[in-house]
């Protein structure tokens, strides 16, 4: 499959049901959550779904979260089990993806040939209407060039797929900003694969204990734990104190520097890839990032900064 150059329109928030049926029909669209933007292609339509890893550079054996509006399409595409149903009554619409086995309707393009499936409902209402006039799942990875960090505002969505999709939704700045805690439940004991905004103590307080992967395995149950992500062009260095800031800015005295120091987690979640996709645009070499405890959405943001970028050894 080649790329056209394609007029890309922009959508507001009235014209849903437009984009709707443009998705129906087989084309992508980029829409926000509130975890970051996604890209969306009918779930139930391979061609479509191809076109996602076309336009991304996705690797094909990465597979797609599909977004639902409703309990019936959830039903439509995957088992439920009790697990899941307590944690869907509790958690969404909201950032938490659970996997479950999937049901023969689901095309092998969208998991990479596995037998299940990744399903969220997003807490967003542009999302959640957008799914609702597509008239279908809508399976969507983040809204990036595969690699780079997620697009979380409608102008870098727009850097990344101008002219290469049908269709982009103008939204504010996605709330949360990094993307949804991903729970595999067609294990004995449900293993958290991505960590995010709801953490394990919240799940294990809904259904019991539960396992968190450590990331970085060979064969990965979640590709997306394997490969070279959320990377900026510039080099990322995390350090932790003022004396590693002042050492660093040393070392690559000459280069030009962003410092990016947030003042909690919450913040930090909201403004990292933005911050790191404006420092792009400006031309650092290097961006240097005050790290943060690993601890509640901390985790989360700390597995993201691993990946794309070095922690500093003094
Ligand atoms: P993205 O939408 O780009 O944020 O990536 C979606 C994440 O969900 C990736 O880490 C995928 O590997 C993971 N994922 C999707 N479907 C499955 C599945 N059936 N089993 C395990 N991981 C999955
Ligand atoms: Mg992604």
């Amino acid at each position: 499959m080649r790329l056209v150059n394609m007029k890309t329109k922009i959508f507001n928030r009235k014209q849903l049901k437009q984009a709707g049926e443009l998705i129906k029909k087989g084309e992508l669209i980029a829409f926000p959550t509130e975890t970051v933007y996604g890209l969306g292609a009918n779930a139930l339509n391979p061609k479509a779904v191809k076109k996602i890893f076309v336009v991304k550079g996705r690797p094909s054996n990465n597979p797609l979260i599909i977004h639902v509006c409703n309990l019936k399409q959830v039903e439509e595409i995957a088992y439920l089990n009790p697990l899941a149903k307590k944690l869907i009554k509790k958690f969404w619409p909201g950032p938490l993806t659970i996997i479950l086995k999937k049901k023969k309707i689901v095309p092998k393009e969208v998991t990479a040939g596995l037998r299940t499936v990744a399903i969220r409902m997003p807490d967003n209402k542009t999302a959640l209407a957008l799914i609702k006039y597509s008239n279908c799942p809508i399976a969507a990875p983040s809204a990036n060039i595969s690699g780079k960090p997620s697009g979380t505002c409608f102008e870098h969505v727009y850097e990344d797929f101008g002219g290469k999709i049908a269709g982009i939704i103008k939204s504010r700045q996605c709330k949360i900003g990094i993307e949804s805690t991903v729970l595999d439940l067609t294990q004995k004991i449900p293993e958290i694969l991505r960590p995010g905004k709801i953490i394990k103590k919240q799940i294990e307080k809904i259904i019991g204990r539960v396992r968190e992967s450590k990331g970085h395995v060979s064969k990965p149950k979640s590709p997306g734990m394997a490969y070279k992500h959320y990377s900026p062009n510039a080099k990322v260095i995390i350090v932790k104190n003022k004396s590693q800031i002042k050492e660093v800015f040393k070392k690559y005295s000459g280069k030009k520097i962003k410092l990016l120091i947030y003042k909690n987690a919450i913040n930090m979640a909201h403004n990292l890839f933005k911050d790191f996709r404006d420092a792009d645009k400006k031309g650092f070499d290097i961006i240097i990032v005050k790290s943060i405890q690993e601890k509640s959405l901390g985790n989360a943001i700390m597995n993201r900064l691993r990946k794309g970028g070095k922690i500093y050894q003094s």
